[in-house]
């Protein structure tokens, strides 16, 4: 369909790659330049080697046109704030290098606390937010993209520098200034744009990709005039190199037609998310001049592509377009480079996994399908052929469990019946104090549980460790005053992970890291078949530690979304089922757990709101079958067993009504930066359960004074009266150390006590 060779067209590509180095180089590298070990020089020469270690790999494939700019020291959308010099002038100010200052905005110094940070969409990636206001100016000042392009172009290779769009940048800036909307800022931006076009078109560059994903998410008639004006603008530069506009992570709805309509030279579709898009990109008529990249290889998922279906979808657009080619759905930034180096997994299950060194040889392969070329797809079809034949992946036990699952199976008796069986069993005053789980993570305590993986510890020496820290942990709460203790999580990695290694249906990967901001990465593991727990998982902790308290203790759980939302997940069965066959699971561990005698079981689910779709038409189905999930993993107890859950992302507003919805009798949530706003707006929602707002960012390092866990406790209960107020942190404490949180924990019971009216 297409005429290979053609002059001034991509071809097969990716629309950006992992960053952090196949062996996490760059994580390395960025925590000893900011621990004052290595020198800008030394750091430099780090990413210098990686984009050229990426470059010539690609190149080595075949790919048609190579994306360059998809390094970042820390993230891209920071990146093009400090590329046009509009950081805050708190960072700018500090008369740092122009390196110092973008590690200021990204990690915060002393004085000037750093820029927020969020989620990219419904990744579990994390950006930078941009701080923009009516002063605003844009000036090229910084260098990078064009110096990677002379770095490549030293390699023989020419790139097609990524960046992320105007339009997309000003959507997820944050005003400055309230009322003030970083949008109206559009005209300011573009000839900055225009200036690094024309610079990079000097340099010799063919094509720019403009990344605006925003465009996944419903937007407004502004936004999408916005967008209409952004890219006229563009494109009437004479001395650029073409546009090709990426949108990604799902259907671009009334921005396909905008996009369509404006004179770039290209565009890239993410056909995997949902599969239907194609469709709506076959009868778009106005990109018949224009050349699509067809993103059928996922993205953002870790399985093989299967070559028949995707080479269906590319050649729905036979005729739509100038050009068909192929490429990736999203950037490849959010799986793990290579599945070659994983030793451990299990061979078949390994045969059926592509991380993006995987993926980058499947968008060849289908690109040259596409154009008629005679390529060997049996390796790729019969890989999928035998995943998805595999009757190992069915588990008939847990199947029939599910077909027999009625309504009530994930109902309780009503909250007023279940808080007077809870308050006569648990005796609590007014005011209760908590925490969210974890206590720190002393190096004791991760030397102990890195020498028990490695072998170097036994299995008895390692409990005795683990007993010895919850023992220690139980006390101090007892010392402290604390109502409902829990045992501190020392024998957990992570939250996901640590039920993972447990469940059957999940695999753990060696060298399977994603970044997730910064130099933070994570190793999801792979849910792959049906999910059932052999045996119990938390409870011989959490009995050790009743064991030794007649206060109660509480058990700590992680919810089936959470476990899905940082997990890779099958992709051949709705994601809702799957989040039922873990919340039985979690239904089974909640059973042990309160015949063991626990009686507050705790239930976390902190990803509720990043699973959560981008666009609202969505919202109903996904709460639909998240909530159920949640309840059907709790609502198997005794009135008088006590379920919390805990969330900790402050913009909460779309789901409230789910967090109700949830049922649980306790829900513990982050307040504390946000002055406790969430509880208005959860209370005018109807909400009217048992609530602990944190009263302790557990984010910094400041121990708040008893006044200011006093003040906060008394603007909860301006919302919410007493016997249903909790007081407790913001999150887990691991991350801190004892240091800080003995004092803040000290300051936190006095409130609760001085409230109540004691001593
Ligand atoms: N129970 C977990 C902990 O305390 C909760 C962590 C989280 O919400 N991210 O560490
Ligand atoms: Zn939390």
């Amino acid at each position: 369909m297409n005429t290979p060779g053609t002059l001034n067209t991509l071809g097969t590509t990716v629309l950006g790659h992992p960053r952090i180095g196949p062996d996490r180089e760059l994580k390395r590298a960025l925590e000893a330049y900011w621990a004052g070990k290595v020198t800008e020089t030394g750091l430099l020469e780090t990413g210098r080697r990686l984009r050229e270690r990426t470059w010539t790999a690609l190149r080595d494939t075949g790919l048609g046109s190579i994306p360059s700019s998809t390094f970042s020291h820390y993230d891209q959308v920071l990146d093009v704030a400090a590329l046009f010099g509009a950081l805050p002038g708190r960072f700018t100010r500090l008369g740092l290098s122009p390196l110092d200052t973008y590690f200021a905005a990204a990690r915060g110094v002393p004085d000037a606390p750093a820029l927020e940070m969020t989620k990219w969409f419904d990744t579990n990636y994390h950006y930078l937010v941009p701080e923009l206001g009516p002063d605003s100016r844009f000036t090229l000042t910084g260098t990078a993209p064009l110096d990677e392009v002379r770095e490549a172009k030293a390699l023989g290779i020419t790139p097609r520098p990524v960046l992320v769009g105007p339009v997309t940048f000003l959507l997820l800036a944050k005003a400055d200034t309230p009322g003030f909307e970083p949008i109206e800022l559009l005209d300011e931006l573009l000839p900055a744009y225009v200036e690094l076009l024309r610079r990079l078109r000097a340099e010799g560059v063919e094509w720019v990709q403009l990344d605006e994903p925003a465009f996944a998410a419903d937007r407004s008639t502004a936004e999408l005039n916005a967008l209409t004006r952004a890219y006229h603008v563009l494109a009437k530069e004479t001395e650029r190199p073409k546009l090709l506009v990426a949108g990604y992570f799902g259907k671009l709805g009334r921005a396909l037609g905008v996009l369509a309509r404006s004179p770039i030279e290209a565009l890239a579709v993410d056909l995997v998310t949902d599969e239907s898009f194609v469709d709506d990109v076959a009868a778009e008529g106005a990109l018949r001049d224009k050349e699509i990249l067809a993103g059928v290889v996922d993205g953002r998922n870790v399985w093989r592509t299967d070559p028949d279906r995707a080479l269906a979808c590319a050649r729905r657009l036979a005729g739509t377009a100038a050009r068909v080619s192929v490429s990736t759905s999203c950037s490849l930034l959010h799986v793990p480079y290579d599945v070659t180096a994983e030793t451990r997994l299990e061979p078949r299950l390994q045969s059926w996994l592509a991380f993006a060194r995987q993926k980058v040889d499947e968008v060849v392969l289908l690109g040259r399908a596409l154009d008629g070329e005679d390529v060997d797809l049996a390796p790729a079809r019969a890989a999928v052929a035998d995943r998805a034949g595999a009757t190992e992946l069915t588990d008939p036990a847990v199947r029939g469990r599910l077909a027999g699952l009625t309504e009530a199976d994930a109902v309780r008796p009503p909250y007023a019946q279940r808080a007077a069986a809870q308050s006569a069993a648990l005796d609590l005053p007014d005011l209760p104090t908590t925490t969210i789980g974890s206590f720190p993570q002393t190096g004791d305590v991760r030397r102990a549980r890195a020498a028990h993986r490695a072998g170097k510890l036994g299995a008895e020496e390692y409990r005795g460790a683990m007993r010895a820290e919850i023992e220690r942990v139980v006390r101090l709460q007892e010392d402290l005053g604390l109502d409902v203790l829990v045992h501190g999580e020392p024998e957990r990695n992570d939250m996901v992970q640590y039920f993972a290694e447990q469940l059957a249906g999940f695999a753990a990967t060696e060298h399977g890291w994603v970044q997730s901001y910064g130099s933070r990465c994570v190793r999801p593991p792979i849910l792959f078949g049906d999910v059932s727990r052999p045996e119990p998982m938390t409870v011989e902790w959490a009995r050790y530690a009743q064991s030794l308290t007649s206060r109660p203790v509480k058990g700590m759980l992680t919810g089936p979304v959470t476990i899905l939302a940082w997990s890779f997940v099958r992709d051949d069965q709705p994601l809702g089922d799957t989040a039922r066959q873990v919340a039985l699971a979690i239904r089974d561990e909640v059973a042990d757990l309160e015949a063991a005698g626990i009686r507050v079981i705790q239930v976390d689910e902190p990803a509720l709101r990043e699973l959560l779709p981008l666009r609202t038409a969505a919202h109903d189905a996904y709460f639909a079958w998240a909530v159920h999930a949640f309840r059907l993993a709790t609502s198997g107890v005794e009135d008088r067993t006590q379920i919390h859950t805990h969330m900790c992302y402050s913009e909460f507003g779309e789901v409230l009504p789910a967090i109700d919805a949830l049922e649980a009798d306790v829900t513990s949530i982050e307040a504390a930066r946000s002055k406790m706003e969430v509880l208005a707006d959860l209370t005018s929602a109807g909400f009217a359960r048992g609530v602990g707002p944190g009263v302790y960012d557990i984010h910094s390092p400041r121990v708040p004074d008893s006044g200011e866990v006093t003040g906060l406790v008394r603007t909860a209960l301006a919302a919410v009266p007493a016997d249903r107020l909790w007081v407790n942190p913001d999150c887990g404490l691991k991350t801190r150390g004892y240091a800080e949180v003995e004092p803040a924990l000290r300051h936190l019971v006095g409130a609760a006590r001085q409230l109540r009216g004691e001593p």
